[in-house]
């Protein structure tokens, strides 16, 4: 299963430039992962300040 973003994200931008499939991307007040490319890494979970990720 795709990880997805919560609304805690603070739109700090750090997963965005960890995720090796470039899945994630600005999106309206939050980040977004795109579900067709997410390969369930986790590295953006790993990075992220708040813990937005999850899967
Ligand atoms: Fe990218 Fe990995 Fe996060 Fe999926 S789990 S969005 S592949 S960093
Ligand atoms: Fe949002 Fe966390 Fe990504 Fe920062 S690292 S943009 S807070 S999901």
């Amino acid at each position: 299963m795709a990880y997805k973003i919560s609304d805690d994200c603070i739109s700090c931008g750090a997963c965005a430039s960890e995720c090796p499939v470039s899945a994630i991307s600005e999106g309206d007040g939050k980040y977004v992962i795109d579900e067709g490319s997410c390969v369930e890494c986790g590295a953006c979970a790993g990075v992220c300040p708040v813990g937005a990720p999850s899967n």
